[in-house]
């Protein structure tokens, strides 16, 4: 089972990425699951037809301690399978914490072993990298990562606060940065300003995403663009990123 964790700057498109990627890896034939760590919770949308589903936090505190894995795990986008970690109530609890008591709780009621996926993708918020939001990265969560970045300044602030949290650990065998994911945003020079990134924290622009308004189509009727335009650009760069990120060792 490969198990790899996205970072990157809210609203950078993230949960857009990791959405088609599973999308992607699910049209290849691979069994995935995604897991979205951020309190926005909606990681999952465009693969469950636009819809939020029931957070683990949410969950446990509607229910109680005592749920079944279909109380938090559903089946979208050509069985797909989606998870949201969910977020405290603003303002009270720590939003890292809802991340490890929902990874305890799918560990628990043995998730991984009961689905058996081939791939487990995080979708992970990467504003505070605090030991909360650095949980994917460390006891083996995740053991590839990929930042997701564009050229503007926050982005790329955040993408490099991520490296620095996520060579903390590889010193001790965790996980590794396998490369930044250029989602464009055409700021001025922004290949030439990622790529300069890339080299300070000593990694590669693994892969390029462009702007296209059809991302913003297939979500207005709670697609990916791999479900609404197969047959687009779009979703070869996307299907291509796929093939990439399982070739990576
Ligand atoms: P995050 O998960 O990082 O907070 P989202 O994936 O929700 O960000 O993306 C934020 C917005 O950017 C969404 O409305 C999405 O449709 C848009 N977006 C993301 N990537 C692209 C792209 N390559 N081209 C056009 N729009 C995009
Ligand atoms: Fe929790 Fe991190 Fe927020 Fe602190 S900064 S409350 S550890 S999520
Ligand atoms: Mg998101």
């Amino acid at each position: 089972m490969k198990k790899i964790a996205i970072y990157g700057k809210g609203g950078i498109g993230k949960s857009t990425t990791v959405s088609n990627l599973s999308a992607a890896l699910s049209n290849l034939g691979y069994k995935v699951m995604q897991v979205g760590c951020d309190p926005k919770a909606d990681s999952t949308k465009t693969l469950m037809g636009g819809n939020f589903i029931p957070t683990v936090l949410n969950v446990l505190r509607d229910k109680g301690d005592d749920i079944d894995l279909e109380d938090i795990v559903f089946e979208g986008y050509n069985g797909v399978l989606c998870v949201e970690a969910g977020g405290p109530t603003p303002g009270i609890g720590c939003a890292g914490r809802g991340i490890i008591t929902a990874f305890e709780k799918l560990e628990e009621l043995e998730a991984f072993e009961t689905y058996k996926p081939d791939i487990v993708i995080y979708d992970v918020l990467g504003d505070v990298v605090c030991g909360g939001f650095a949980m994917p990265i460390r006891n083996q969560y995740a053991k590839e990562v990929y930042i997701v970045t564009s050229g503007e300044m926050m982005s790329m602030y955040a993408a490099s606060n991520i490296s620095r949290a996520v060579m903390q650990f590889k010193s001790r065998g965790y996980a590794e940065l396998k490369g930044l994911i250029l989602n464009a945003k055409n700021v001025e020079n922004e290949i030439e300003l990622v790529n300069k990134l890339s080299e300070e924290i000593e990694t590669d622009v693994f892969h390029y995403i462009p702007r296209n308004p059809i991302v913003q189509e297939a979500e207005n009727i709670g697609q990916t663009v791999i479900e609404s335009f197969i047959d687009s650009d779009m979703s070869k760069i996307y299907i291509d990123l796929a093939k990439k990120i399982m070739e990576v060792e």
